[in-house]
């Protein structure tokens, strides 16, 4: 294996060379059953929206995590920001977002943000990161920067962040988003506790939980979200344990979505849950307390989040 520089960003093997549970690179990939169709739509209008992003100077998770909707999305002009860059000090065996020592937060990317927002003419906007555990506050004070422009140039848009989960930092993290909360306090409990050691290196299932906790021990008012991918190996039951997991420590909203492999280094798809399974799923939630939920192949957790917010159905 050749030497990476530390800075270079990392993709596919080798971002997943240096993980605790090695992985067999996948020859053989599970047939992709009917349910799973990605949309095809008009590239014009994709082709300006990364035209726009790129002017701005700005990254979107639905690029660099290879979204299988992004057509879908960017065609309907709205997109997933991903801010501090596009290096993440993580490596996750699900996730396609490059890997490396980031680069210095760019200063001018909270107003480059919100003049995108303002010429995409959003009413909802997600905004996600990487995961910073370079910096003292896990970059909370720059997601408040963020939210602080956009109220500046767009006060009527609905503003959900997608957080990292400020491992070792709860306290300086969640004062510092207090500065500016948001509308929506979405992070992902991604899958289930016997899983994290070989899908969610670095990150930490109870920590997770607890980071939603105090968030809306803060503010009750605001709606607290989180979201699991299906067909890592887990099974129905683990997957029923989490969403009463999430519950108990105070997560209103939920999306369920089908995995799908990026490459052959990364996680195999372990089965492909059926649409009928999803919404057993979406029942379930229901019945224990959720008031918010989104279950089915294409979820993602801010795919059509305005719809979703707006409580219409997703699958
Ligand atoms: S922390 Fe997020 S962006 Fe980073 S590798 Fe994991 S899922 Fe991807």
């Amino acid at each position: 294996m050749t030497t990476i520089n530390p800075y270079d960003k990392q993709k596919g093997q080798a971002k997943l060379a240096r993980i605790p549970i090695k992985i067999e690179p996948s020859e053989h990939f599970l047939p992709k059953p009917d349910w799973i169709r990605i949309r095809a739509t008009h590239s014009e209008v994709v082709g300006d929206l990364k035209k726009l992003l790129r002017s701005h100077n700005l990254h979107t998770v639905c690029e660099e995590a290879s979204c299988p909707n992004l057509n879908e999305c960017f065609s309907h002009g709205t997109a997933t920001f991903m801010i501090m860059g596009d290096k993440c000090t993580r490596r996750c065996t699900f996730c396609d977002v490059g890997h490396g020592r980031p680069d210095p937060l760019n200063p001018d990317e909270p107003v480059n943000l919100a003049k995108a927002i303002q010429a995409m003419a959003l009413k909802y906007v997600v905004i996600t990161s990487v995961d910073r555990d370079d910096l003292r506050d896990g970059g909370a004070a720059h997601f408040a920067e963020c939210i602080t422009a956009t109220r500046k140039l767009t006060p009527k848009t609905t503003i959900e962040i997608l957080v990292p989960d400020f491992r070792g930092r709860m306290e300086i993290a969640l004062d510092n988003l207090s500065k500016a909360p948001p509308d929506i306090f979405n992070h992902n409990v991604e899958t289930v506790p016997r899983l994290y050691k070989a899908v969610r290196p670095g990150s930490d299932y109870l920590w997770s939980l607890q980071l939603i906790q105090s968030f809306k021990a803060r503010f009750p008012h605001i709606p607290t979200k989180s979201g699991l991918m299906l067909g890592l190996g887990e099974t129905d039951e683990e997957v029923k344990a989490v969403l009463v997991d999430m519950r108990k420590y105070d997560c209103d909203r939920l999306t369920l979505g089908q995995y799908l492999q990026p490459s052959k280094y990364h996680s195999p798809v372990d089965r492909f849950v059926s649409p009928k399974t999803f919404e057993e799923f979406a029942d379930f939630a229901k019945s224990i307390g959720f008031n918010n939920v989104a279950s089915g192949p294409l979820v993602r957790s801010s795919y059509h989040a305005d719809l979703q917010a707006a409580g219409k159905a997703i699958t």
